[in-house]
């Protein structure tokens, strides 16, 4: 079979039709990568990609659907033979928002005591099982790349050091739901860099910090900008950089 050969290195970005992988993908695009804009709703993803300025291609790609993700799979094969960066971005916060719910709100529902299974299934299946299911489709793809970065975008909040300590601060915001699914997005992150260990793939999670999203219902405080700064960072690293880290943009090094 004859090997696909593309000039630039290529990036996938999960749920980079808004928000803070919106803004990873015009990045990475500003730096010459040929960048896969993957959006759950193609036509939003079209949308998206026409305002990165740079070489960016929408494909369908919802991440808890096993069907679109081997056909964007087959897709950036066909088309690019490889990847070089995986941004694992896609997340929710919750299945569905009440009309001007605060983020308050959100964790007061959230609770272990009062949340319902289903919800927490629900998260954990876009923000675990979604990013895991992404990462074994994309691996033999990774693999073609002469080095490799896959970023897993987590959170502070998923930082058990953090909330287990009872001075640390909004500890009402760590729950069985989109908190917990993030500090299992930190075990996979582990277990995936124990994995390649001995590849130049490297794995990393990265904390945004509080941004102004679509997530929160706009609450954060932080810019786009600012909060992709660090995954962007950490994509770019070059094939000596670290594996099995959890950063953040100023703050640095964040314990598991
Ligand atoms: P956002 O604006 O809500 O963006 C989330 C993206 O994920 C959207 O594009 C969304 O698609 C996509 N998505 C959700 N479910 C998906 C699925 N099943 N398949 C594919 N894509 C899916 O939120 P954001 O703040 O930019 O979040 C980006 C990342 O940063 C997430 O991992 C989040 O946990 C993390 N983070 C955010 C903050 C913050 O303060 N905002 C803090 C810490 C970490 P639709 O547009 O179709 O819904």
């Amino acid at each position: 079979m004859t090997k696909t050969t593309h000039d630039r290195r290529v990036a996938l970005v999960t749920g980079a039709n808004q928000g803070i992988g919106l803004q990873i993908a015009k990045e990475l695009a500003a730096r010459g990568i040929t960048v896969i804009v993957g959006s759950r709703d193609l036509a939003r993803g079209t949308a998206a990609a026409e305002t990165i300025q740079g070489d960016a291609r929408p494909v369908q790609l919802d991440v808890t659907d096993a069907g679109s993700i081997r056909a964007a799979e087959a897709r950036i094969r066909a088309e690019l033979g490889r990847l070089d960066i995986l941004v694992n971005n896609a997340a929710i916060s919750r299945t569905g928002r009440p009309p001007g719910e605060t983020v308050a709100a959100w964790a007061e529902s959230s609770r272990p005591s009062v949340v319902s299974l289903a919800e927490v299934r629900a998260v954990w299946e876009t923000n675990v099982f979604g990013a895991l299911a992404v990462y074994q489709a994309m691996l033999p793809l990774l693999r073609e790349a002469p080095y490799a970065s896959i970023v897993n975008v987590s959170s502070g909040l998923g930082s058990l050091t953090w909330f287990a300590d009872p001075t640390q601060a909004n500890r009402g915001l760590f729950a069985p739901t989109y908190s917990a699914s993030k500090t299992a997005l930190n075990a996979m992150t582990v277990a995936m860099a124990i994995e390649l260990a001995s590849t130049k793939i490297k794995v990393n999670a990265v904390s945004p910090g509080y941004t102004k999203t679509n997530l929160n219902n706009y609450e954060g405080t932080e810019t786009v900008e600012e909060g992709a700064a660090e995954a962007v960072r950490v994509a770019l690293l070059g094939e000596d950089g670290p594996t099995g880290q959890f950063t953040h943009a100023t703050m640095g090094r964040i314990p598991w």
